[in-house]
């Protein structure tokens, strides 16, 4: 028992580790998870509309169709920010006699995965590539959101889409302005 106690404490003092290490990190929406220390989004209608997601549903029946983008910032305001999206699936099924086949199709994120859902992973590393020159600068994440932070031009939720526009640069070998900005991922054997 007492084995079992210090064991909980250590978890405690991992957790609490993690949390310090990542919190400078973290924007609204995300969180770290109590079971396996990683960065995860909040499934409830105001994580999706801090996250900026955008979920597209579609109703099955053949004599339906309906197709529903669902107004995350109202649901919020209607005061339902702390339910699962799928209440809110619930509530807006259509009214079919054999009921209602309205389902999840698409959760995205417009500009692109936020960078803080890359914390999770060491070996992943982020381009940011000349538009002009084959230059191209590879760094973690964590050193992307810093410098984001300390330009003032973005943080952990800036998407990976729109992070090339948010370069101001210049491009140290050919004094290029615009950058574009992709994900590499670790090319370990066996993963991807
Ligand atoms: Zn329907
Ligand atoms: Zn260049």
């Amino acid at each position: 028992m007492s084995a079992n106690l210090s064991r909980s404490k250590r978890d405690e003092k991992r957790r609490a580790a993690r949390l310090a290490e990542l919190k400078p990190f973290l924007v609204p929406g995300w969180q770290i998870s109590s079971d396996n220390l990683r960065v995860v989004a909040v499934a409830t209608v105001l994580g999706f509309y801090q996250r900026g997601q955008e979920m597209l549903l579609k109703c099955g029946r053949r004599d339906c169709h309906r197709r529903v983008e669902i107004d995350f910032r109202a649901a919020v305001q209607a005061g339902r920010g702390d339910q699962p999206p799928q209440h809110l699936i619930q509530a807006l099924r259509c009214g079919h006699w054999d009921g209602c086949k309205l389902e999840e199709v698409s959760a995205i994120y417009p500009k692109g995965v936020p960078l803080v859902a890359y914390l999770n992973d060491k070996d992943v590393l982020i381009a940011i590539a000349c538009e002009q020159c084959p230059a191209r600068v590879l760094l973690p994440p964590r050193a992307i959101i810093e410098r984001l932070k300390q330009a003032r031009r973005g943080d952990g939720s800036t998407g990976i889409l729109e992070l090339g526009r948010r370069i101001r640069g210049p491009c140290r070998r050919c004094g290029g302005r615009e950058f574009r900005s992709e994900v590499l991922p670790p090319k370990a054997p066996g993963r991807r």
